[in-house]
């Protein structure tokens, strides 16, 4: 399951599960803020193995259109999608 964020935010003790069962998937922030490093894929390159999809330990790449995309949200550009791929397809770019 992709991450996402609950429309709801807890603010309030009863809002948040009582034990460590989460639900997948459940988040109240994004986090991507502290990542340095971010894949970047080359279309062109990509052949749609989806190597990089079912290696990434986040969940953040789904397929599109017979190949993948990335939910920058929720990257933590460790890199696993680069070194998976063997057709060269992602190159890991220093965030702006
Ligand atoms: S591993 Fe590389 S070629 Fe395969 S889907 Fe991912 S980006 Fe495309
Ligand atoms: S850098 Fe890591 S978290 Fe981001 S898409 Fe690649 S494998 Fe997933």
């Amino acid at each position: 399951m992709k991450p996402y964020l609950r429309e709801k935010v807890p603010s309030t003790l009863k809002d948040i599960p009582d034990s460590t069962a989460y639900e997948a998937g459940y988040l109240v922030t994004k986090n991507a803020g502290w990542r340095n490093v971010c894949p970047v894929i080359d279309s062109e390159k990509c052949v749609g193995c989806l190597q990089c999809y079912l290696h990434c330990p986040d969940g953040v790449i789904y397929k599109k259109d017979g190949k993948v995309d990335i939910d920058y949200d929720f990257c933590k550009g460790c890199g696993i999608c680069k070194k998976i791929c063997k057709f060269g397809a992602i190159e890991m770019e220093v965030e702006k």
